[in-house]
């Protein structure tokens, strides 16, 4: 129980949207848990901040952003702005300047919650995706030759490093072991095409996994894992693979799972030299903004990571605690899971169950 300094960025679209109802939880575990305090900075950064200066954050955004606990963040991305600009302006630094390596993505089926696919019921999604989050096929590094031309040449290049790639691996199988899971460690590559990052993953891989004995492993290809994850969900338990793989694969399990307005993601500094980030998997989602009908579940979820990376486990599990009865309820529902309600109404609903204990 303690006094945390928070970062919060809503971000472009229902970013701010959505932040707002994870404000709201905090709120409420502030005002009724003895001793515990949130110290809140809010940073209005994102596209209308740079339609206004040029820049999706101030040069010396990093600075002030790294003295804080954690940060919880919304979405990034604008219609009228390319994705390198938006991305690579403000999630992307944020990510590689804080050392963010491990990104966590649980995708579980929720009671009350319908899977798009035939004859999954609760409980039976129930997977974890260690997502390698600083370098890999993300790596700026790259390009352009004689642009133009009928010669024009462009190089992606893709960066594993060995710290990198162990530290993302070893996360995997440690959640795998302190979990209490199912003591199954996925490794997700494309070995057979890609024959120096991804073979290189590979041994390491095998080097991590001879740590944890107890732990049983598969390594696939990802081609294999996308009609996985749809035909065989509920064979996956913990999955680790590079930043791009990794990214694809989890909009999969979050929409087997029911909705992208359900998944949480945490992006982890494990030495805790500089802050944590917290947010919904989801985007921006433009065709939704303004509407008041994003679902803030995903954000909320994000809200539980949050406060257990923060030691206040007592107040994360109370939290995903609301957020399991609240679906279980089908009381309060936003469109994407068929009901009426509004963004804040789910907010305060979570709220309200809180509160029921
Ligand atoms: P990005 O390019 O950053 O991934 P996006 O605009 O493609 O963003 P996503 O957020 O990935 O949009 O979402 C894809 C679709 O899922 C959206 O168009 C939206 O309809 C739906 N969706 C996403 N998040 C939510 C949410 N929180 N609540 C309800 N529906 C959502
Ligand atoms: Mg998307």
């Amino acid at each position: 129980m303690a006094e945390h300094n928070l970062a919060i960025i809503g971000g472009d679209g229902i970013g701010p949207e959505v932040i707002d109802e994870g404000k709201k939880v905090l709120d409420y575990l502030a005002a009724n848990t003895p001793g515990l305090t949130f110290n809140y900075t809010e940073f209005p950064w994102g596209s209308a901040y740079y339609r206004e200066t040029g820049r999706m954050m101030p040069e010396d955004g990093l600075d002030q952003v790294s003295a804080n606990e954690a940060i919880l963040f919304g979405a990034v991305g604008d219609p009228d702005i390319p994705d390198h600009i938006t991305l690579q302006g403000l999630l992307l630094p944020m990510r590689r300047a804080y050392d963010q390596g491990v990104c966590v993505r649980p995708a579980y089926l929720h009671p009350g919650v319908t899977s798009p696919l035939a004859g999954k019921s609760a409980g039976g999604i129930d997977l974890v995706i260690f997502r390698e989050n600083t370098e890999g096929e993300y790596a700026p590094v790259g390009g352009r030759l004689y642009p133009g031309t009928p010669h024009e040449t462009v190089m992606q290049t893709n960066v594993f490093t060995r710290r990198g790639t162990e530290r993302i691996i070893r996360a995997a199988f440690e959640y795998c072991v302190r979990r209490n899971r199912r003591m199954k460690v996925t490794s997700v590559t494309k070995s057979n095409a890609q024959a120096f990052g991804m073979v290189f993953w590979d041994e390491v891989f095998q080097v991590v996994a001879a740590d944890y004995p107890q732990v049983e492993t598969e390594s696939l290809l990802v081609d294999r894992v996308a009609m996985d994850l749809v035909r065989w969900p509920e064979d996956f338990d913990v999955m680790v693979a590079s930043n791009l793989f990794a990214d694809i694969i989890s909009d999969i399990a979050a929409v087997v799972t029911g909705s992208m307005g359900l998944a949480p993601s945490a992006n982890i500094n494990p030495e805790r030299e500089y802050p944590s980030m917290f947010e919904p998997v989801h985007g921006a989602a433009f065709d939704i903004t303004g509407k008041g009908i994003a679902n803030p579940l995903a954000t909320i979820s994000a809200v539980a990571m949050m406060l257990d990376h923060l030691g206040e486990a007592e107040s994360s599990r109370k939290v995903d605690a609301a957020v399991v009865r609240s679906l279980q309820e089908r009381k309060v529902m936003t469109p994407d899971l068929g009901g009426t309600a509004t963004t804040s109404q789910v907010g305060d609903e979570v709220v309200r169950l809180l509160w029921e204990g």
